[in-house]
């Protein structure tokens, strides 16, 4: 998986050794070399993923990373801080300002290339889903800000089997979150946002584990949180490849554990509330509120690409128009809400009709229009004799029972043509025919042909 890293330093030499170690990789590389300038580079050019020095004059890489991590437009952007030494309070002070990773110089490569690999996979998933959310944001259905939760009060699972450092890991992150220890009785009851699973374990196998918890529902993943030790770099690496989001290296730095603990829920619940709104938006936007059926905003989006490649001379496609009959007759006898009772019973039998990749919309009021792609106009007008007897076969029952009302339908069918076509001129075709079956009696079906 390619990726664009921007990668700041203040030394030129560094800038050139890891974009040459990069860049090896075919990752594409942008630098920069002063925290103003990181800044603007992550705004305008947007990377995957920000590798940046600690120590830099004027603008240190706190502040930089402070910086980026509040503004709207760069904190999605994950940051791996590089420290000179292995500091503990570089780790502390930067995982404070919002750091997603960290690395020392100098590097170890295979390290490096494991860590950039795990975020960009990481960025892939955020990216789809933040771009989905601006357009639903554009069409005014999403309000919600999915950033800003501290990732505390989480639910953590940890498993490892040496007594000591479990109850190190229990006591580092019960402040601020429920932990579950493995083997707890309440282990297996649900909603966890984190698991802790140590790769030094020798009563199981930790990278086994983390392989399996990984390949699981890759929507509902939850982050794993490797505990590994750093005299075994391969076993780091392979935790990070298996698919552990982040490592913490033996013996445990009980502030590092919480603050990683904290990012990593807070990237999850990010990811949780964007795939949330996403599926109401989508789901609003798409569909009609009575019936559940689709909306006529989505038949038209979805028409015009299946007319298009019938008339090159693709599979064609048929369209049916059904409108209720004497609806109004309905409405004035029995009252409004009646009626609505009538089209969504009507939208309900209409929908046991069709095949999944039939796209049943409500067009408008008692106006119903289904599109079957990959279908002839003689077999349309035999689904659509199906749905008028099923219409007219049985009366529909409404309020329990009190009403029993006989409803019938009038249907008239088009198919998409060679040459010039439009969705237009296919619904116009289809309008006309339903014209016919409606001056010939109703409660019939009518072709375009006929
Ligand atoms: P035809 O057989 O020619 O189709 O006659 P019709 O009475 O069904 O057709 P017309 O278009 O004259 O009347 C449709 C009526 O449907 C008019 C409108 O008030 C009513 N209607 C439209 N939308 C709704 C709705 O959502 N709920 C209810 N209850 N009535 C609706
Ligand atoms: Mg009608
Ligand atoms: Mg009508």
């Amino acid at each position: 998986m390619s990726a664009r890293i921007l990668v700041v330093d203040d030394v030129p030499a560094n800038l050139r050794l890891i974009e040459a170690k990069l860049g090896a990789e075919y990752y594409e590389v942008i630098t920069a070399s002063r925290g103003e300038e990181a800044l603007l580079k992550a705004w305008r050019e947007q990377p995957d993923i920000i590798l940046l020095d600690v120590m830099m004059p004027g603008m240190d890489g706190f502040e930089t990373c402070r910086r980026l991590k509040t503004d709207p437009e760069t904190r999605h952007i994950p940051v791996v801080m590089v420290t000179a030494l292995d500091q503990r309070e570089d780790r502390l002070r930067g995982l404070e300002a919002g750091a997603e990773d960290f690395l020392s110089k100098p590097f170890d490569d295979v390290q490096l290339l494991a860590r950039v690999r795990s975020l960009a996979r990481l960025k892939v998933v955020i990216d789809e889903l933040r771009s989905r959310e601006a357009s639903g944001r554009r069409i005014g259905l999403i309000e919600k800000d999915a950033w800003g939760d501290g990732g505390l009060g989480g639910r953590i699972l940890v498993i490892d089997d040496a007594k000591r450092q479990a109850d190190k890991i229990r006591r580092a992150l019960e402040p601020e979150h429920t932990v579950v220890m493995m083997g707890d009785a309440d282990e297996a009851s649900g909603g966890l946002d984190l698991f802790v699973v140590s790769v030094t374990a020798e009563s199981f196998d930790g990278l086994k584990l983390i392989a399996r918890l990984h390949s699981g529902d890759g929507a509902k993943r939850l982050p794993i949180l490797a505990v590994v030790d750093p005299d075994d770099p391969a076993r780091c690496v392979r935790a990070l490849e298996l698919g552990a989001h982040d490592i913490i290296y033996r013996p445990i730095d009980p502030d590092e554990l919480a603050s990683r603990a904290r990012s990593l829920i807070k990237r999850r619940r990010y990811v949780e509330a964007l795939r949330q709104s996403l599926d109401e938006s989508l789901e609003l936007a798409v569909t009609d509120q009575m019936t559940g059926l689709f909306n006529r905003r989505y038949l038209t989006s979805q028409l015009e690409p299946l007319v298009q490649r019938a008339r090159r001379g693709g599979e064609p496609v048929s369209l049916m128009v059904a409108d209720i009959d004497y609806f109004k007759r309905i409405n004035d006898s029995y009252g409004h809400d009646v009626g609505d009772e009538v089209i969504k019973e009507f939208a309900a039998r209409l929908a046991t009709n069709f095949r999944p990749v039939d796209i049943a919309c409500r067009y408008g009021g008692e106006e119903f229009v289904v599109v079957m792609p990959g279908t002839r106009g003689d077999y349309a007008c035999l689904v659509a004799e199906r749905v008028r007897r099923h219409m007219a076969g049985s009366p529909f029952v409404i309020r329990g029972g009190l009403d029993r009302i006989e409803v019938t339908v009038s249907i008239g069918v088009a198919v998409s043509a060679v040459g010039a076509d439009s969705a237009e001129r296919l619904l116009k075709r289809a309008d006309e025919a339903l014209y016919k079956a409606k001056q010939t009696g109703r409660n019939r079906v009518m072709s375009e042909a006929a």
